[in-house]
């Protein structure tokens, strides 16, 4: 049989990867903390990792590892590890990989609070560069000696700059470096870090994965293109045989065990379900976004437009390139005669409120929200103007998204 298409691989994964009992299609949720054992070595063996199994709820349970075998098999990768939320996963990832000492290369358009995360990286010792990752010059230009890794987003938020990810994750693979990318924006129906030689996948699975709102949650998964017997931040006690373990047997003890941020196994159970429809929802997001951006586009009381799905995107031609779909954020500076906190007011459909990926469309001001905290210097570093309104585009019929902006246009005109 050829290779089956992503939905349908998609709402069999659980039954077919997981195998649960009874003819039942999804995985049982299973709440229990504890598991027993019958025999005392059983549960040894389990502990010291020689056979597979679960000890205690915070380190894994079966409706976080069903879930993972999924994440796992969309991204084609060596294993995958489920977090209670996106930034759990990112602040895992970043604590148990790295030593006072260590540089890092992060992108200078990443989601606020991975930046703010990173000031907090900087504090315990951990040497920042942040770059234009647009340009893979950039990325090149910043490399040191004690350099251990390279993150960056595909798509930022809110302007919507591209990251140059073929290029970069050629140089990591030539340089030896770790290539981390946060794969929120443009899951895997679009985009697959693993196709440009990524070394793990990060993902909130609280916005288009999951998809309705309803259930916070990350993961990151190995591709499986890393060689972790070059890494020495690997402790000795997690080298074992199969070196493609390495970095997740660490990030599992010392980021997800030591730090428990665990996803419940409701949470799991409850982004499963959602992942079903992703490439439904993610396919009717991605037009609408382009329907909504075009017809913003030319008009008169918008003066400018992020979405990388327009020709004149700055790195149109590099998301075109990578992906199946530009993304469901479209931001826009509001002409200056018009005032953007009145604008959303004058939305009627279209939801005030912060979060990202969800069935309905959202919108908010942006510097004085998500980015309040940051200095107008580092705003103007990540290309957000004081103006800047961001909306995530949901999947209401698209004619009724753009009627909901053209009756605020004229309420204001
Ligand atoms: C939302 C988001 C996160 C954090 O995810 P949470 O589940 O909200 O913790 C990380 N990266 C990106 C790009 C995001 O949009």
């Amino acid at each position: 049989m050829k290779d089956q298409g992503f939905t349908t691989r998609l709402v069999h994964a659980d039954r077919v990867i997981n195998k649960p009992q009874n003819g039942a299609v999804h995985q049982a949720t299973n709440n229990s903390v504890l598991f027993s054992f019958d025999n005392a070595q059983d549960l040894v063996d389990v502990f010291q990792g020689k056979t597979a199994g679960h000890v205690y709820a915070r380190s894994s349970s079966a409706s976080s590892v069903s879930l993972q075998n999924i994440l796992n098999s969309l991204e084609g990768g060596v294993g995958a590890i489920t977090f209670s939320t996106g930034m759990a996963a990112i602040s895992a990832t970043f604590l148990s990989l790295l030593r006072s000492g260590d540089h890092i290369i992060l992108s200078q358009y990443l989601f606020g609070n991975t930046s703010s995360l990173a000031s907090t990286l900087e504090g315990l010792g951990i040497e920042i560069s942040y770059v234009d990752a647009t340009n893979v010059q950039n990325v090149a230009g910043a490399i040191k000696t004690n350099t251990k890794l390279v993150y960056a987003e595909t798509i930022a938020n809110p302007a919507t700059q591209v990251s140059d990810l073929r290029a970069i994750g050629q140089l990591c693979e030539e340089n030896k470096l770790l290539f981390i990318v946060d794969n929120t924006m443009t899951p895997a129906n679009i985009f697959q870090p693993k196709s440009v030689k990524a070394s793990l996948t990060i993902a909130s699975l609280t916005k288009y994965i999951s998809g309705h709102g309803n259930v916070l949650g990350g993961v990151i998964i190995d591709t499986g293109l890393f060689d972790w017997s070059r890494f020495d931040n690997i402790l000795p006690m997690y080298r074992g045989a199969d070196t493609q373990q390495w970095g997740l047997t660490q990030i599992k003890k010392r980021g997800l065990r030591d730090m428990g941020a665990t996803l419940s196994p409701d949470s799991a159970h409850s982004i499963s379900i959602g992942l079903e429809t992703l490439a439904l929802r993610v396919e009717r997001i991605c037009q609408n976004a382009l329907r909504l951006a075009t017809y913003l586009h030319t008009h008169e009381h918008v003066q400018q437009v992020y979405y990388p799905g327009l020709a004149d995107h700055p790195q149109h031609f590099i998301a075109r390139e990578l992906f199946t779909g530009y993304g469901g954020i479209v931001s826009i500076d509001l002409a200056a005669h018009i005032d953007p906190l009145a604008f959303l007011n004058e939305l009627k459909l279209v939801l005030c409120a912060t979060h990202l990926g969800d069935t309905r469309t959202l919108g908010l001001p942006v510097a004085s929200t998500i980015y309040f905290e940051n200095t107008a210097e580092q705003r103007a570093d990540m290309g957000i103007n004081d103006n800047m309104l961001r909306f995530s585009i949901g999947i209401e019929d698209v004619d009724d998204i753009v009627a909901d902006f053209e009756q605020a246009f004229d309420a204001l005109a």
